[in-house]
């Protein structure tokens, strides 16, 4: 059979299947001969330059499985890279938060990381790579974090090249961790991959024993990372949240995710009087807890002051080095107690966590689609890359046809 009287098949195919889809419970897989013989690819081929290019899809192995890419958000770390290439990787496929749907599984594959059933047709995401240790599991992995393991889309290039999401088809290899999600949508399965960076912040948050039920809690930075953290703390019953910006298109924003106090740092003209300002917000009272999400040194050394004596900080907003910060050991920790932790990526477990968290978020009205602002083809990936720098819109995702 040749491709074209190939493709015919499998677009007939998807008609039906697509006929199907309104009739209640039958469940449509993908057609087997759906596969083409190459894949498109965005490969970084030098800084701020992304080349489309086509690799032969290769044949699958007994423990591998084959996945459409249907999207993929585009995240700081990609930015970072395609300025500087901090990493060294070029050439490189990027994209670490995509999502698709399984075409072909090598038969060995038959759970996913959590234990649910795979099979053809299922919508997946993939999140660490333990290619020195495939045993592990999501049960002896709750310390290790991101930072200690690989990930698609930040490893360097191999001679199947298929290893990024910004492409039309992505190699999932053994010894890779792969989550069946097939009950989210789209939109909450690109959205995943950064909410579950939320989700181990507010776990390391909690093992201060300081947020409560209804605590007062301030967010400082309202780009996409300060607007999940308020939807993570909306699902978990604090409904007391005060986010500071010095965007009011932001500010609204949060407003939307159920911020209920809003104070913009461009209105005060110095730290005490910034202070006073989140202390009015809360109805004369300072935040019992604050997540700094900003990557801005000065916006450390203020979140101090946001917080009342014996109260509470994570810090999570420097996911690269951005540079010291000023702060006064006695007055800012000391004299306050101040309980700090510390927070970066997350762990598998936390993944596995965020289906549920993005779940109830949308059973209780938490608008979270609304956080993608922006969808480009990958045909577009350079403009869409363009865009994340020149810091328009929030969560900007590639979304093939
Ligand atoms: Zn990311």
């Amino acid at each position: 059979m040749d491709i074209r009287s190939e493709q015919i098949e499998a677009i007939v195919k998807e008609v039906i299947a697509n006929m199907n889809k309104g009739s209640a419970s039958t469940t449509v897989k993908a057609p087997a001969g759906a596969v083409p013989k190459t894949a498109k690819a965005a490969v970084l081929t030098g800084l701020e330059k992304f080349e489309i290019k086509e690799f032969p899809i290769p044949e699958i192995g007994d423990d591998e499985i084959l996945v459409k890419v249907e999207g993929c958000g585009v995240c700081g770390t990609d930015a970072h890279e395609y300025k500087r290439d901090p990493f060294g990787l070029i050439p490189v496929v990027l994209g670490h938060e995509g999502t698709g749907e399984i075409v072909k599984m090598g038969k060995n594959v038959k759970r996913d990381s959590a234990g649910k059933s795979l099979s053809v047709g299922d919508k997946v995401v993939t999140c660490l790579v333990f290619k020195d240790d495939p045993e592990i599991t999501m049960f002896d992995m709750n310390k290790v974090n991101v930072g200690a393991a690989d990930c698609y889309g930040l490893t360097p290039d191999d001679d199947k090249h298929l290893n990024g999401w910004f492409a039309d088809y992505i190699l999932v290899k053994k010894g890779s961790t792969i989550f069946n999600v097939s009950h989210l949508d789209l939109d909450s399965r690109i959205l995943i991959e950064p909410s579950a960076v939320l989700i181990h912040a507010v776990e390391r948050a909690k093992t201060t024993g300081i947020l409560k039920f209804n605590s007062r809690v301030v967010i400082q930075g309202c780009g996409p990372i300060g607007l999940i953290c308020i939807a993570v703390l909306r699902t978990m019953g604090v409904e007391n949240i005060v986010a500071v910006d010095g965007e009011q298109k932001r500010l609204d924003f949060a407003k939307e995710m159920g911020a209920t106090g809003f104070v913009n740092f461009k209105n005060y003209k110095d730290r005490t009087e910034l202070a006073n300002g989140v202390k009015e917000a809360f109805g004369g009272y300072l935040a019992d807890f604050a997540f700094q999400c900003t990557g801005s040194a000065v916006a450390h050394s203020n979140v101090y002051s946001f917080i009342r004596a014996g109260g509470g900080l994570c810090e999570l907003g420097f996911f690269v080095n951005g540079g010291d910060a000023t702060i006064n050991p006695h007055f800012d920790l000391c004299q306050k107690e101040i309980n700090l932790v510390g927070s970066w990526t997350y762990n598998l477990r936390d993944y596995a966590t965020t289906f549920d968290f993005l779940k109830r978020a949308k059973a209780i009205g938490i608008p979270m689609e609304k956080l993608i602002t922006h969808k480009y083809p990958l045909s577009q990936i350079n403009e869409a890359l363009q865009t994340n720098l020149k810091m328009e819109g929030l969560k900007i995702a590639i979304v093939n046809e």
